[in-house]
């Protein structure tokens, strides 16, 4: 499922969607995982609810990372702050894939 990814290189966050009963694909799949019909993929929306967070300190990967709950898709982001809170809603505002990994910066919303 190489759409996903090619989307994420263009900084654009799309999620496979049922043409049927539009339900979520997380991880993406190109067939629904509750009626197996065909996906598509859609823009949805990057906010969500600020699950669990921590500092890591490990070499090259040092940062504020956090796990959002963004209405059923999981996904752990970075964050530029650490004044975050359990429960919080944030907004993702990039994505991208980087020395072929992943990443999702959040920022707190308001
Ligand atoms: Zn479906």
């Amino acid at each position: 499922m190489d759409e996903f990814a090619e989307n994420l290189r263009k900084e654009k966050f799309q999620v496979p969607v049922c043409t049927v009963c539009k339900a979520k694909s997380w991880p993406p799949s190109p067939f629904c995982q509750k009626c197996l019909s065909r996906t598509v993929f859609r823009k949805v929306k990057t906010e969500g609810i600020l699950q669990e967070f921590a500092t890591s300190f490990v070499r090259d990967h040092e940062g504020v990372f956090g796990i959002v709950d963004m209405d059923g898709i999981k996904i752990i982001g970075s964050f530029a702050t650490d004044r975050l809170q359990k429960g919080m809603l944030v907004k993702m505002t990039k994505c991208g894939i980087k020395s072929g990994t992943p990443f999702y910066i959040f920022e707190p919303l308001r």
